[in-house]
This record gives C-alpha cells, structure tokens and sequence, in this order.
C-alpha cells in the first residue's frame, strides 16, 4: 500500500487533503475566469463552481494581478494569484 503520504500521520493526512481541496477549488475559480472581457475586471459577479463545500455560487472580483473571491455558501474569502 506504498504511496506518496506514506509516513505521515492521519492527522498530516487531514491537513494536506485540506490543502488539496481548496487548491483545487482556487483552480476551478480560476479556470472559470479564463473567458471574461477586458470591461468585467475590477468588477463584482458571480460563478456557479466546484468549492471546497460542493457546488456553489462565488462572487469573484477579477484584478490583473490576482482574484479577490467570496464562497456565497460557506463563507470562505480569499485571493487567488498575485
Ligand atoms: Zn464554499
């Protein structure tokens, strides 16, 4: 049962599955972004993605150098980027 998190304790495990599911959560945030227009940056709307608590509205704040976010289900704000 040999993998990359042999060794570590379940209580590591918990904090990089953690880390895992809000770095995949950043992503789809991201990813949701790649297609807005010049005029939406620096503005405040909506996405419907994957986060970290299921499937859910984020409101985002796209800058040039990162992307302010807002989980409109579980509370979580953060900056993607930078
Ligand atoms: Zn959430």
């Amino acid at each position: 049962m040999a993998n990359e998190f042999d060794g570590y304790s379940e209580y590591e495990l918990e904090f990089f599955r953690a880390i895992d599911r809000n770095t995949m959560a950043e992503q789809a945030i991201h990813n949701a972004l790649l297609d807005i227009n010049d005029d939406q940056y620096y503005t405040l709307f909506e996405v419907e993605v994957e986060h970290t608590c299921g499937w859910a509205r984020v409101q985002v704040f796209p800058e040039r150098a990162g992307t302010l976010y807002r989980c409109l289900n579980c509370g979580m704000a953060g900056i993607i980027g930078g």
